[in-house]
């Protein structure tokens, strides 16, 4: 069998379900822990690998949450913000859409100006001097309730940044229904944002349809359950709604038991548009050409059916159509003169 980690190295991505501060990799961590020795993450890179290992989805927030606490300065944001972007670069990651909680920033005293000012600081820069597009999804903290959901509508609404493009809903899923957030959902769309909630990760197929009607999602964050539901599954095909899929995040969380049960195969026969996102990635111990890696296997996919993935997350992306037919060309052109060697 081919080894395809080459052709997925060098194919160009776009990832659409990606959190910021998830994304910290084990150096950027251990440099924000050193800036603030208060916390209790450790500042050992080798011993954070043992730090990032869950035993199930409630331990895997609170780990989450300590990364959180380090954020505290503007200064802390752009660097985490600009180091991810750098990860991207070397997976050639050419667009991402980066999920991002405000609300954990704001309410730890960063001034919401400079917050702002710090991310889309290090937007332009990592267009400019990395080659990588990014987007932001404000996501509501789930956990924390309707007055992180009004916190994250007003940060979005009134002080949106130029960079963002979605309003999106993570945490936990179990006790916190998803139409209980219809009003915020509902703003931020009337100001033109995507909606784009997290929803039948660690619940059934019947928050995917809360998701749908009261959120009007565009998106799906994980929908795993989806596939425990055939009419749901008709209607995410027949609407183009896409499923951002993220394998090894839903094994470390334990939202699905082992690889091999993992329901992408399920979803792409059933005709769904399927993107596959790393998540959380240096925390799950893994990132997007990784995904890639376990997408082929569990699809049996070979060079043109991954190049038809990484069209898919172009295609189901909010960048606009200028941009999108630049990233799907380069898909394109590098496929074919991969294949052509
Ligand atoms: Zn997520």
């Amino acid at each position: 069998m081919t080894d395809l980690h080459p052709f997925i190295a060098g194919l160009p991505k776009a990832e659409l379900h990606v959190h910021h501060v998830g994304s910290a990799s084990p150096r950027i961590v251990a440099e924000l822990a050193a800036r603030h020795p208060d916390s209790r993450v450790p500042t050992d890179p080798e011993a954070l690998v043992d730090y990032f290992t869950f035993t199930d989805f409630a331990h895997f927030i609170e780990v989450y949450l300590s990364v959180v606490d380090l954020i505290r300065t503007p200064e802390d944001v752009r660097l985490l913000t600009f180091e991810v972007a750098r990860d991207m670069a070397r997976q050639n990651i050419r667009y991402a859409e980066l999920t991002i909680t405000p609300f954990s920033s704001t309410r730890r005293g960063i001034d919401e100006k400079a917050f702002m000012a710090a991310i889309e600081d290090a937007r332009l820069a990592a267009e400019t001097e990395l080659g990588v597009i990014l987007r932001w999804c404000f996501d509501i903290p789930g956990e924390a309730g309707l007055e992180a959901a009004e916190e994250t509508a007003r940060l979005a609404v009134d002080l949106r940044p130029e960079g963002l493009v979605s309003f999106g809903l993570g945490g936990p899923e179990i006790g916190v229904p998803r139409p209980q957030f219809k009003p915020y959902f509902d703003r931020a769309i009337a100001a033109g944002l995507h909606s784009v909630p997290h929803a039948g990760e660690t619940t059934g197929p019947e928050t995917v349809w809360d998701a749908l009607t009261a959120l009007r999602a565009e998106r799906i964050g994980h929908g795993t359950s989806s596939t425990r539901d055939p009419r749901l599954l008709a209607h995410l095909a027949e609407h183009r709604i896409a499923l951002e899929v993220c394998p090894t995040s839903n094994i470390a969380t334990r939202a699905v038991a082992r690889l091999d049960e993992h329901p992408l195969k399920e979803m792409v026969d059933a005709g769904v548009l399927v993107t596959i996102n790393s998540d959380d990635p240096p925390m799950f111990g893994t990132d997007l050409n990784n995904e890639y890696a376990v997408a082929a296997r569990l699809l049996g996919l070979d060079e043109r059916g991954l190049a038809e993935l990484a069209a898919n997350a172009v295609e189901a992306s909010f960048l606009d159509p200028a941009g999108k037919a630049r990233i799907a060309a380069e898909i394109e052109s590098y496929t074919t003169e991969w294949l052509r060697r």
